[in-house]
């Protein structure tokens, strides 16, 4: 098992403090190593800032060339990477095979495309005398740091669109997920010029504050929590850096009566308790309009209760445990508040399912109210609760009434109202009759305490970029 730090193209133990990576289906540990010591984070960060004048002078063509390669050797490890993911974190194999390893690949291979076909305004004479242009150059040295729940499915998001746009990059996987950013050290170390990708692991309030308040960086980049996101724009004042934050989500489903019941049933059960709903996008949040919401109610607690967890044939596992003892706390801590609630009922799960692991009972709330802590707060676990709604205009403004602004869904068949809802909706992303659903050539992230930056797509290119304009007298 790799766990090697990769610093200024070197593969290289940590000299900082030792740290366990437990695996959440036992609770046991699976390795111990060193993190990153201070010195190993400045060292970094200068092997970084030394790369980029090169790095950032590449032609398109080569930086595309070598993404080609990164996802070349991903793909043909894939099987590799996929059972190192979910041994780490604890999910079905299946679904990192399926899922997680082809869209990661996939993700380098879009971004070596589109970082060739930059587009934007046309140089012209907008003053007489003078030709104006815009260019669009890398920012500088990125610190990006990335959360446990997709672990090399998020280095990929950050890492491929920085580096296509001619950035160098330090990169500190979570704490509790290195090991497929561990084990990739070895492709980058192999196709990137020395300093261009520097991967450094250790504990966020140690190794990632230094990171994100080393004055040798240009930009921050967090996927994680809305409180390490104040961090990061604390970090960033003093030096008045770029940032570029994804965190956390609560997203809210309506669900008209004009909806395809079964079909709503079938994409809440995959997409509220997919990951074991440790996913900022999870379909947690339902309002369910009140001529179908008893219909709603008992039927997706009927399939809540078969979904499989914590079966020794992984094969016919669903979804993981959660991540670590602190979040099974934490889960447990919400569920049991919402369940003392007069007016709310657990109607299937509601408690720990034992160990070992840290596994949580797939749980579905009914009833719980707009101002109740289970609708408001994020709980990143397998529990999704169910409102009922009387018309349009209150399930919109129930729906909006929250402080995040990452995803959310409509379920109908009228168009007409689904794009009405669509407009109204306050998220970075809006689906119809469908949820979760994700590519990479469509834009990924939030409004209000989701944060702010796009990952994905050409915005999420640009979003690594900065715009500048040279004008030439003639
Ligand atoms: P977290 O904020 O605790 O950790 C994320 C990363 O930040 C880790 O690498 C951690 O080591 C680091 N970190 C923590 N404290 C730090 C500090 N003081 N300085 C620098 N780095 C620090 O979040 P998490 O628990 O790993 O992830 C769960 C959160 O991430 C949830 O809130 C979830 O919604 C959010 N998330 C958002 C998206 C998105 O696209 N919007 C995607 C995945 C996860």
């Amino acid at each position: 098992m790799k766990t090697e730090l990769l610093i200024d193209g070197a593969l290289q133990p940590g000299e900082g403090a030792i740290e366990p990576v437990i695996n959440p289906r036992t609770g046991k540990e699976i390795v111990s190593f060193r993190q990153a010591s201070p010195s190993q984070v400045d060292a970094a960060v200068s092997a970084a800032r030394r790369a980029f004048g090169n790095w950032s002078q590449t032609p398109p063509a080569d930086r595309s060339a070598r993404l080609l390669e990164i996802a070349a050797r991903i793909d043909a490890e894939a099987q590799n990477y996929a059972d190192l993911e979910a041994l780490n974190c604890g999910k079905p194999i299946g679904c990192v095979v399926e899922d997680e390893i082809p869209a990661i690949s996939d993700t380098f291979r879009y971004f070596a495309g589109i970082c060739r076909a930059a587009s934007g305004a046309a140089a012209g004479e907008y003053m007489e005398g003078h030709t104006s242009m815009i260019r669009r150059d890398p920012i500088g040295v990125v610190a990006q740091v990335a959360p446990w729940n997709y672990p090399l499915m998020m280095m990929a998001w950050k890492v491929a669109p920085a580096l296509a746009a001619g950035n160098t990059v330090v990169f500190k996987p979570s704490e509790q997920t290195p090991l497929t950013a561990l084990k990739v050290t070895e492709i980058l170390s192999d196709l990137l010029p020395s300093g261009v990708m520097n991967i450094i692991a250790g504990v966020g309030e140690k190794v990632g504050s230094r990171l994100i308040n080393h004055p040798g960086i240009d930009m921050i980049s967090l996927t994680g929590d809305v409180a390490t996101g104040r961090k990061v724009l604390q970090a960033a004042s003093a030096g008045i850096k770029r940032t570029h934050l994804e965190l956390g989500g609560k997203a809210p489903v309506i669900v008209f009566d004009d909806a395809d019941i079964s079909e709503v049933v079938e994409g809440l059960r995959a997409f509220g308790y997919y990951n074991a709903g440790q996913d900022c996008t999870a379909a947690c949040r339902i309002y369910a309009s009140r001529k179908i919401y008893e219909r709603l109610v008992s039927e997706l607690t009927a399939e809540v209760s078969k979904i499989a967890y914590g079966l020794a044939d992984d094969s016919a596992n669903e979804i993981p445990p959660l991540i670590s003892e602190a979040q099974l706390a934490r889960v447990s801590g919400f569920v049991d508040r919402a369940s003392s609630l007069a007016h709310a009922e657990v109607t299937v799960g509601g408690s720990a399912a034992g160990g070992p692991g840290y596994y949580f009972e797939p749980t579905l709330i009914a009833g719980p109210r707009q101002d109740d802590e289970v609708v408001q707060k994020e709980v990143f676990g397998p529990v999704v609760s169910v409102t009922p709604f009387e018309d349009d205009e209150q399930a919109l403004s129930w729906a909006n009434d929250s402080d995040y602004g990452l995803a959310s869904s409509v379920w109908t068949s009228d168009i007409g109202r689904a794009m009405k809802m669509a407009a109204g909706l306050r998220f970075g992303c809006t689906w119809i009759n469908c949820h979760f659903m994700l590519v990479n050539e469509m834009p990924h992230g939030g409004l209000k305490a989701s944060g702010y930056g796009k990952d994905l797509s050409v915005h999420g290119l640009d979003d690594y970029t900065v715009v500048r304009h040279v004008m030439l007298k003639h």
